[in-house]
């Protein structure tokens, strides 16, 4: 596991490439939509926001990146026609898909798993890791036609190890990991596709200050700070890396 919270991107890394983003309406999500625009890719801004997403496609317009574009939609609620009529509509549009970020989660709730409500459950998995695979089945001949394409899994520290009260955030973070070395190693040598995952460690974001409501969110990174790794993971210096395990933040000491 390594991190790159040191790369410097050169300013036209991403120029041309097309970038999916999901839950790019706020934290850590949005700062990498701004981030990828800002080294010149056409960013495509996906989420259940619609409000959110606007503001993010302004700011990207009125920093001069190239025009973005917008797809809401809920992982919750989405059917495999919706990730279907999804790739129709980005490939009329695009022809070839060179990047997702699968950076959308719910955290569900920390409780003991005695006491874990099963509809949560169910809603936590569609979210973090069901949703996900059959959209990155719907959007798999897209990135087939790009020539250098990456997929970045957000994972988190309680995928690698399960933790009490975590529930079925951990596992579908679990889950996420062992998903993208699946795909990564059925897609070595037969396409220009590589799959990694992303922790992004902890993020001073909404989702951290729901789960640690006591800690002071001045000590942790911004979204902002962690964008190397990001940046990295997405652009053609990582090539050759496909079914690993990153941090965008070295570990506590
Ligand atoms: P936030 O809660 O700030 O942002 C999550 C994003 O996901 C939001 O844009 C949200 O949309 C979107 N989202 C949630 N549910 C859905 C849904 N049903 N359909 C579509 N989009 C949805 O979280 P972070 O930025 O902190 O987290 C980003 C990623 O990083 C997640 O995968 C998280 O698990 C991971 N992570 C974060 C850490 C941290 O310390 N912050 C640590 C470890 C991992 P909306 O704004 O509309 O609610």
């Amino acid at each position: 596991m390594s991190c790159k919270i040191d790369y410097q991107a050169r300013p036209d890394l991403l120029a041309g490439r097309v970038i999916l983003v999901t839950g790019a309406g706020d934290g850590i999500g949005r700062a990498a939509a701004l981030s990828y625009a800002h080294h010149g890719a056409t960013v495509i801004l996906l989420g259940r926001t619609i409000n959110k997403l606007e503001a993010v496609y302004d700011a990207i317009e009125a920093a001069g990146g190239p025009q973005p574009a917008i797809f809401p939609l809920n992982f919750e609620g989405a059917t495999l026609k919706d990730y279907h009529d999804m790739a129709e509509t980005l490939d009329k549009e695009f022809g070839r898909l060179d990047g997702i970020l699968h950076n959308a989660s719910l955290l569900g709730r920390l409780t003991p798993f005695d006491q874990y409500n099963p509809e949560l459950w169910e809603q936590v998995m569609q979210v973090n890791i069901n949703g996900p695979i059959w959209m990155t089945q719907a959007l798999l001949p897209l990135l087939k036609a790009s020539d250098d394409a990456s997929v970045v899994f957000t994972s988190s520290s309680v995928g690698r190890k399960g933790r009490a009260f975590w529930g079925a955030y951990a596992v579908s973070k679990a889950a996420t990991e062992n998903f993208s070395e699946m795909l990564a190693d059925e897609l070595e040598n037969v396409s220009a596709i590589r799959v990694n995952t992303l922790n992004p460690g902890a993020t001073r974001t909404q989702m951290r200050k729901t789960a640690y409501p006591a800690e002071d969110p001045q000590r942790l990174r911004t979204p902002d700070d962690i964008m190397p790794t990001y940046l990295w993971l997405m652009g053609p210096d990582s090539h050759g890396h496909s079914g690993e395990r990153f941090d965008a933040q070295p570990p506590k000491a």
